[in-house]
């Protein structure tokens, strides 16, 4: 998926905490947006594998969860929103397609690596790519609820996000010579 529905869907779990703590809301919506986009900073070392932790970044966010409960505090609810985002990001690329660069052709038999079982999970596709239809579809119907509870500055990154996700659909594509760059170098290693 787009890093942007993963930045958004990473801000769609802070939503709750709008009506049970609204004073930490703003924390917990940057820190899920930022959470949700942080794992893809591996597109330039090993990608979906070397900050892709389907089930640590999980272990972690519930291993925050006492230190939420007991020191609640915008610095806790943000590191806790984080990683779940990180976490959703990590699992939610198993369903879409792999880290190839024409990802319609549905070659890659890798979506993201499991470093506590040692292998790849492979990609279900249900999102068919990056930037599908049904991608930025996902976007939009997860902006909704984010935009209704967001501060205004963050109303911006919201919407910026879309126009973002709108375009990489529509040019998704044409963007394939600039991917098969960065697949070269994030293959490196494999
Ligand atoms: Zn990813």
């Amino acid at each position: 998926m787009m890093l942007t529905t993963h930045a958004l869907v990473g801000a769609l779990l802070a939503v709750p905490v709008a009506f049970v703590a609204p004073e930490y809301a703003p924390a917990a919506l940057v820190a899920g947006f930022v959470g949700g986009s942080f794992p893809d900073l591996d597109v330039l070392a090993r990608h979906r594998r070397t900050l892709h932790f389907p089930r640590y970044y999980g272990f972690a966010a519930a291993a925050v969860v006492p230190a939420v409960l007991a020191y609640p505090s915008a610095v806790t609810v943000a590191a806790f929103f984080f990683l779940a985002a990180a976490w959703a990001h990590s699992v939610a690329d198993i369903a879409g397609g792999g880290p190839e660069p024409r990802p319609w052709e549905a070659r890659s038999n890798r979506a993201v690596y499991d470093h506590f079982a040692g292998r790849w999970y492979a990609p279900r596709r249900w999102v068919r790519y990056d930037g599908a239809p049904e991608d930025l579809a996902i976007a939009v119907v997860v902006a909704l609820p984010v935009a209704y509870v967001a501060p205004l500055v963050f109303l911006y990154a919201v919407a910026a996000a879309l126009v973002v996700s709108a375009a990489y659909t529509v040019f998704r594509k044409r963007v394939v010579p600039v991917a098969e760059r960065v697949e070269t170098v994030s293959l490196v290693d494999d």
